[in-house]
């Protein structure tokens, strides 16, 4: 057994572990971060690309913006279409120049690992983490993990835990439900995620809507897009092979002389969410951060923005109880991010809804179709309806 002493043990090398990491490093309090996976593996697990404003400001801030500020593109305007008529919001007019950066998570991941390591920083790799306990008053709180092969068990010993470790978080074992206080959604939706080496057809995201499935894209680089495209229940990936993906997509995404560019489809997942909140994401030396706090819908890209500002709020409430021996922000952490965390819930669940046609088995889909049909009208007009939209997608 191998035993390390650290001030914080964070699981979990995603946006919030190592945002939180590098952070904590830069207030002079030590931090270890475990992560089941290989670093080969996180630096090219694509997942998010779509980064708000307040994020890229904070980030830049703390110095762990450079690269995709070097490398990142920006995106201010996006287009809606609805039934093959297309309309565009210029929301960051809309919402005082606040555009959004695009920088797929894995480069972020890249280059936060980079940052941490460059400044002595301690990763475990390939080390999964078993089992946490929070301490007492007498015991440090311990974070046990072995090697993915076997070989080695680590205990660490520090005087909190982040458990940054995404939606299937070890802390739901160790922070009893009655604790954590979760509430969960089942969205009566299904869709495929995709990424493909194509050039976004057009450079900015474009939600296709469609009286019977919904679809999407998301530039990502110049070179490879996301896609997303709605599919029926009970479909599996096997149905869709590239022709019969490529058919929809088309079909949905019609925008007039900007063809969607087809190629190699390199990745297809099912997404089928559940939105899962802890109402309370703190029990003793524990905190949850990120998805393992709050697991939420994909649209209108707010979970790592999201995980980034928890770990912003985390990593300040350690540096007032290390260097002013205050404890009150560290209370107060659940408090400080509820709100903030179920206004993106809020805005995720209005566009979610907005971008979906009702399923086919659903009762009574006409009037659901109606309410959503009115909400396009007011967001083509430019009213209320599009400045709340713009305010919610382009973040604080
Ligand atoms: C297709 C897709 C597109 C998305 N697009 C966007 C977007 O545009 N904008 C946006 O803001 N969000 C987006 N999201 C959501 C975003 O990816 C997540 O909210 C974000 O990854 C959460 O970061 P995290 O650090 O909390 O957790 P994660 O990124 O999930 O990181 C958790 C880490 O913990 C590790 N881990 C897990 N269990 C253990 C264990 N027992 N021991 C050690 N390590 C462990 C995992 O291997 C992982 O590396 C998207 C998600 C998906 C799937």
């Amino acid at each position: 057994m191998k035993y390390i002493d650290v001030n914080v043990g964070i699981v979990g090398a995603g946006p919030a572990g190592l945002t939180l990491a590098n952070v904590l490093r830069e207030h002079g309090i030590s931090a270890i971060v475990v992560e089941k996976e290989s670093r080969d593996e996180v630096e090219t697990k694509a997942r998010a690309g779509l980064i708000e404003h307040r994020t890229v400001a904070f980030l830049k801030r703390v110095g762990l913006a450079g690269g995709l500020l070097a490398n990142g593109m920006t995106t201010e305007s996006c287009t809606f279409l609805h039934e093959g008529e297309a309309f565009s919001v210029p929301y960051a007019d809309l919402a005082g120049g606040r555009k959004h950066h695009i920088y797929p998570q894995q480069f972020l991941v890249r280059d936060l690992i980079a940052t941490f390591l460059d400044r002595d920083g301690d990763i475990l790799f390939s080390h999964e983490v078993t089992a946490l306990d929070g301490g007492d008053r007498t015991r440090a709180a311990t974070i046990s993990a072995r090697s993915q092969d076997g070989t080695e068990s680590v205990e660490i010993r520090c005087d909190f835990i982040a458990a940054c470790d995404g939606s299937d978080s070890i802390a739901h074992q160790s922070v009893p439900e009655s604790i954590r206080r979760p509430v969960t959604h089942q969205h009566p939706f299904r869709w495929l995620a995709l990424l493909a080496e194509v050039p976004p057809f057009v450079n900015e995201i474009v939600y296709g809507m469609h009286a019977t499935n919904g679809a999407a894209q998301m530039p990502r680089t110049p070179t490879v897009s996301r896609f997303y495209l709605q599919i029926q229940d009970g479909e599996k990936i096997s149905d869709w092979n590239d022709e019969r993906i490529w058919t929809a997509l088309t079909d949905v995404l019609v925008l007039k002389d900007h063809p969607v560019t087809t190629g190699a489809i390199t990745e297809k997942a099912i997404i089928g969410r559940s939105d899962h909140i802890s109402r309370n994401m703190q029990h003793g030396r524990i905190f949850m951060l990120g998805d393992a706090a709050h697991t939420i819908s994909l649209a209108g890209g707010k979970g790592m923005n999201l995980a980034i500002a928890d770990a912003e709020t985390l990593a300040a409430a350690l540096a007032e109880h290390y260097g002013k021996d205050d404890e009150q922000p560290l209370g107060r952490y659940t408090t400080d991010r509820q709100h903030k965390i179920w206004k993106a819930v809020l805005f995720s669940h209005w566009l979610i809804n907005l971008l979906h046609s009702t399923p086919r088995n659903a009762t009574p889909p006409a009037f659901s179709n109606e309410l959503r049909i009115a909400t396009i009208n007011e967001l083509r007009r430019g009213g209320p309806v599009a400045r709340m939209f713009a305010e919610e997608y382009a973040g604080e």
